[in-house]
């Protein structure tokens, strides 16, 4: 049995909350966030307007916060986007890196990813991969072969010798109440183990986040699986109480 020395609770804020929204929420989550147990790693992912906001709030704390996606440029004629590097002045830890929200509606692609992820590196940001497979590619059986695709193209410019994070977000899962079994999310966490395995010396200790439809109701099930390192949560941390609660969970 894999022993867990920290389980991360990471929430997704997508393009909800404003300045004013975020500030109320974390002031009133930090004295909750007090009273969880040690082990647990809280990350909020922000929308790029609310990041100096949680750089306020979150600097002398233990909680990490970040963007929701970077530019693989530090800086250039990239009207629209957010620069690695200011994310980094600023004081942010984090940034997601392929969420399937920027896959399908932005056209990200594995390639984009790889750049992404090795200028978040190269400036000491842990990136958050994100991978999963569609519903087709689930019924057709591909699931596997997809996320290890998805996984091996996105590592290509990857440096082991950094920090990385990996959440397995199967598509069909997300925003849609529809939550994968602990048996699915576990046999999809541990092929994408044994696929970094071929990457990196660290894979054993890299945390692999489960993310789709997590809520109070499943949290503690998913939270139970040996593979499972962590959460990722859109819907459900934009709440408080249900956040809190997630944030619960035993492990
Ligand atoms: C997400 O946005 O990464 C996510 C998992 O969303 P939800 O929890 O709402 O499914």
């Amino acid at each position: 049995m894999r022993s867990k020395k920290q389980f991360t609770i990471a929430a997704n804020w997508k393009m909800y909350k404003s300045p004013n929204e975020t500030e109320k929420f974390l002031k009133e989550f930090l004295p909750l966030q007090r009273g969880f147990s040690p082990k647990i790693q809280n990350i909020f992912f922000v929308p790029a307007m609310n990041l100096y906001v949680a750089a306020n709030l979150l600097q002398s704390t233990n909680i990490f916060w970040g963007a929701q996606n970077i530019h693989f440029e530090v800086e250039g004629a990239f009207t629209g986007e957010n620069s690695p590097k200011v994310l980094k002045e600023i004081g942010a830890q984090v940034c997601l890196v392929g969420h399937s929200e920027r896959r399908s509606l932005f056209s990200e692609t594995d390639e984009m990813c790889a750049k992404k992820i090795k200028a978040a590196q190269a400036l000491g940001l842990v990136p958050m991969l994100c991978v999963g497979e569609s519903l087709d590619e689930r019924k057709s059986g591909q699931t596997f072969k997809v996320i290890t695709e998805q996984l091996k193209k996105s590592l290509s410019l990857f440096d082991s010798t950094q920090k990385f994070s990996l959440a397995y977000e199967p598509v069909w899962a997300i925003g849609t109440g529809q939550v994968a079994t602990s048996k699915e999310a576990g046999e999809a966490h541990l092929i994408l183990r044994q696929a970094l395995q071929e990457i990196t010396k660290d894979a054993e200790t890299t945390p692999i986040l489960y993310g789709g439809s997590v809520k109070p109701e499943n949290a503690q099930e998913l939270a139970n699986e040996e593979q499972i390192d962590g959460f990722l949560i859109g819907g459900a941390s934009l709440k408080l109480e249900s956040l809190a609660q997630i944030s619960q969970v035993k492990i």
